[in-house]
């Protein structure tokens, strides 16, 4: 491991941010706190602070020598809505509130990077320092794109990471194109007509129609995808009836698409649609769709993720880069800023072994022995995409 000396002499400390933020979490577009911290670090670490962009977003500003290159890193502030049972000394404070998704880590590793660069001066540009609200759900990502992220801060790239508790700690995971899926929500509204259950004849089951619904949308992935394209339909909600002999008049399904390729998420969309209407009409009943796409496939360009590999590799060694990972269906808002920017996002590996708990689980807590290695990968990345030219340093 090639950790920077500049981040080894900053474990101890990242450790104590990771815990204080850890210890205060808080949700979407909520981050004041987490977001002040973050402020009033980077102010103290000499850079340029620009606060509320998109509610509680922040980001630093870090300049140095004459090049007009820059690039982006980004992290996410926010925490879920879990009770925490990890049963740590810097549990959360905040009851119902819990960072299970590691975005405590990842704050501070980009906080440590900062601080190490900030030291350094080791590149020609400007790096930006990027620190997104509200990346569960509420697509902070895309508030920050909206908000002209990329307008007040050119950037000629972006990068992003998550630490990944099924990767072995040291071990870094990356790959060109898709590694996070597009998700997607529908809600199905079926409206029979309610009657006597014991006098089915005189009504129109909307819960009979849903069954075979359930079962139809199952043969979309089965039947018109792409055998070796990928798609998930799950259905997670099935609202209706309130007691035992009534028909009732109305049910609900909701649930989750997932897709990897555009092609895929419109086949899908369109299949549903058609099942609904199809089965709508062999039910004789109305149904309505809402289909609503929420955050799109996390798709990594080839160019940064040759760069996003160099400096994996020259931090953990090639042994330790997977640079094939089985992409995952879980989402990353980071997608919208890919959307906007070529970029990569890689998983760190933070796994202490089988027993390990998953992301978003009450028992995780994420793994302080990665912060050095993962803000060690965001300064010898960002240098790398800003070097310094030797015919500027040799003048000097
Ligand atoms: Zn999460
Ligand atoms: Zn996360």
């Amino acid at each position: 491991m090639n950790f920077l000396p500049e981040i080894a002499a900053l474990d101890a400390d990242m450790r104590g941010w990771r815990h204080h933020i850890h210890a205060h979490p808080e949700t979407a577009f909520e981050e004041r706190e987490t977001s002040a911290f973050v402020a009033d670090k980077l102010r103290a670490f000499g850079l340029e602070v620009h606060t509320g962009i998109a509610g509680t977003g922040v980001v630093g500003v870090l300049r140095n020598g004459t090049g007009s290159d820059a690039v982006g890193l980004r992290a996410d502030l926010d925490a879920l809505h879990i009770h925490e049972k990890s049963g740590v000394a810097h549990a959360s404070r905040h009851e119902g509130k819990m960072h299970a998704c590691g975005h405590d880590g990842h704050t501070t590793m980009l906080l440590g990077a900062a601080r190490a660069m900030a030291q350094r001066r080791n590149f020609d540009g400007t790096a930006y320092f990027i620190f997104q609200p509200a990346e569960e759900n509420e697509g902070g990502a895309r508030e920050m794109v909206k908000a002209g992220l990329f307008e007040r801060f050119p950037m000629k790239a972006v990068y992003g990471m998550h630490n990944w508790p099924e990767l072995p700690l040291g071990r870094i995971a990356l790959r060109e194109g898709p590694l996070m899926g597009a998700f997607d929500i529908f809600e199905i509204v079926a409206t029979g007509r309610g009657a006597h259950a014991a006098m089915p004849h005189l009504g129109r089951d909307p819960m009979l129609f849903a069954a075979h619904v359930i079962n139809a949308l199952q043969t979309i992935v089965a039947r018109n995808i792409h055998p070796l394209e990928a798609g998930v339909v799950s259905v997670t909600q099935v609202h209706g009836g309130d007691t035992w002999n009534v028909i009732p008049q109305e049910v609900v399904l909701r649930g989750t698409v997932r897709s990897f390729e555009p092609a895929v998420q419109d086949l899908i969309e369109k299949r549903i649609g058609e099942i609904v209407q199809g089965l709508a009409s062999t039910f004789d009943m109305t149904a309505t769709l809402r289909y609503e796409r929420r955050y799109p496939a996390t798709v990594n360009t080839r160019e940064e993720t040759r760069h996003a590999l160099a400096a994996a590799t020259a931090l953990v060694g090639a042994g330790n880069v997977d640079t094939d990972p089985v992409p995952s269906m879980g989402s990353e808002d980071f997608a919208f800023m890919l959307q906007a920017k070529p970029g990569c996002y890689i998983w760190l590996g933070g796994g202490r072994g089988p027993d390990t708990p998953n992301l978003h689980n009450p028992h995780y807590d994420f793994n302080d022995e990665a912060l050095a290695i993962g803000a060690s990968y965001w300064v010898t990345l960002a240098e790398a995409q800003l070097p310094v030219r030797t015919s500027v340093r040799a003048a000097a």
